[in-house]
């Protein structure tokens, strides 16, 4: 039995996992569930899954927690705050982390996982782009397992040679990053100040959580995972190339030395590299449907348009830097995201916010955790100082 934390188990990652799980009791147990702040339904998932454990990460509704949960039956002992999260991510009857709670709070119980040598499937993509380096030499100091959830990393990592976790002496020339484009892949650039939230959450392929959504419908997302590659597979930048491909049938490819290049495909839903990466190397059930090559019918693919899409830019850019530049860019771009989700900002607000805030904000070369961490601080209060300009 693999003892399992979900990290956010409350969102869009955190459900299809379990989704996952519930197919599989046989092989996998939930030793604890988190969440930031919807205890009904951290306590409905404890019911159905038993954790030892259930973090509230906001402290004061560790009361109201633990009053559900003993009302409930299901003896999951409640825990809060940070402590409770990094608790749960490195105690030694875990095997398996899935890190799925979104934004930079991930980092520290996802470092605490990997420090722990644990197995660790990443959807957090934003503690990689924070701290690529320091994260990926944990990972080798601690002999730590991770696995991509995303799914292109996932698919880049189903691409590669078994015995290879990265590029180097598998004979690879080039990742193709694939990316749909959003909902405004073609809509008209000068309406694109007048798009709403709702508009930008309204993903034509995936179903996600809103802060993910934006990114994507500006393609930060695309930036982050570009940077996430790079860290993950110890890539050049030069090898990672953003294809659009508008139906995300193909989650992406890699290209050999011989002219091959291997793709990996299936219907866009999270639960085929969830169940990838829990069962990895067997495969087991995931509940996605094969994919109809006949219902398909054909697959486009487009260059990137860097006008249209400014924020892919500024991360392509940050991508090139060993310095925590990419720190800045993601904490500058949480904050905007968050504002552009509240009516503060218009959406192409965004990509201003983030760049103005790269250029303010000072952003040297450290793997030190706390000195990253009062970088990504101080973006923050640059970010929000703009807005509120
Ligand atoms: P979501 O918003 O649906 O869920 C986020 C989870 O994190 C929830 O359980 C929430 O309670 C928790 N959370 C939020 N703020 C928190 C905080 N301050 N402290 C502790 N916990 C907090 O998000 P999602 O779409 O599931 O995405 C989660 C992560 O996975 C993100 O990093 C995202 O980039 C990545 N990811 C998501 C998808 C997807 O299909 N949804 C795909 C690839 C990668
Ligand atoms: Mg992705």
């Amino acid at each position: 039995m693999q003892q399992i934390t979900v990290l956010g188990s409350t969102g869009s990652i955190g459900c299809s996992t379990l989704d996952v799980i519930k197919r599989h009791e046989q092989r996998y147990q939930v030793f604890a569930l988190t969440a930031h702040s919807s205890v009904d339904a951290l306590v409905k998932q404890c019911v159905e899954f038993k954790p030892q454990y259930a973090v509230i990460s906001d402290g004061t509704r560790l009361d109201e927690l633990q009053a559900k949960l003993s009302a409930s039956g299901c003896g999951s002992q409640a825990l809060a705050g940070l402590d409770g999260l990094v608790f749960v991510s490195r105690h030694e009857d875990v095997d398996t982390i899935v890190s799925a709670i979104v934004g930079s709070v991930g980092l520290f119980p996802t470092m605490a996982a990997v420090k722990s040598g644990k197995k660790i499937l990443l959807a957090n993509k934003e503690s990689l782009v924070m701290a690529g380096k320091a994260f990926m030499d944990a990972v080798k100091d601690h002999n730590a397992t991770l696995l991509p959830l995303d799914s292109e990393h996932n698919a880049i990592f189903q691409c590669l040679p078994q015995s290879y976790q990265t590029l180097h002496g598998a004979g690879v020339e080039k990742i193709l990053l694939t990316a749909s484009g959003g909902p405004f892949r073609s809509y008209p650039v000068d309406e694109l100040k007048f798009v709403t939230p709702d508009q930008a959450c309204a993903h034509p392929n995936w179903s996600m959580g809103r802060k993910i959504s934006v990114d994507s419908a500006s393609m930060m997302n695309k930036g982050l995972e570009f940077i996430e590659a790079r860290w993950m597979f110890d890539a050049q930048v030069d090898q990672i190339q953003v294809v659009i491909h508008p139906q995300s049938v193909i989650h992406s490819m890699v290209q050999y030395a011989d002219g091959s290049t291997l793709a990996q495909m299936g219907n866009p839903d999270m639960r085929t590299p969830i169940a990838h990466a829990l069962a990895w190397p067997q495969r087991v059930q995931s509940g996605v449907k094969p994919l109809d090559l006949f219902s398909v019918a054909r697959l486009d693919f487009e260059e990137p348009d860097f006008e249209r899409f400014p924020c892919l830019r500024l991360a392509m850019t940050a991508a090139r830097e060993d310095s925590t530049l990419a720190a800045v860019m993601n904490a500058a771009n949480e904050i905007a995201v968050d504002a552009f989700l509240n009516n503060a900002i218009r959406f192409t607000e965004i990509a201003t916010v983030v760049e103005n805030t790269m250029s303010k904000v000072a952003s040297p070369v450290t793997t030190d955790l706390e000195e990253i961490v009062a970088i990504d601080s101080e973006a923050r209060v640059v970010a929000k100082s703009l807005i509120t300009r």
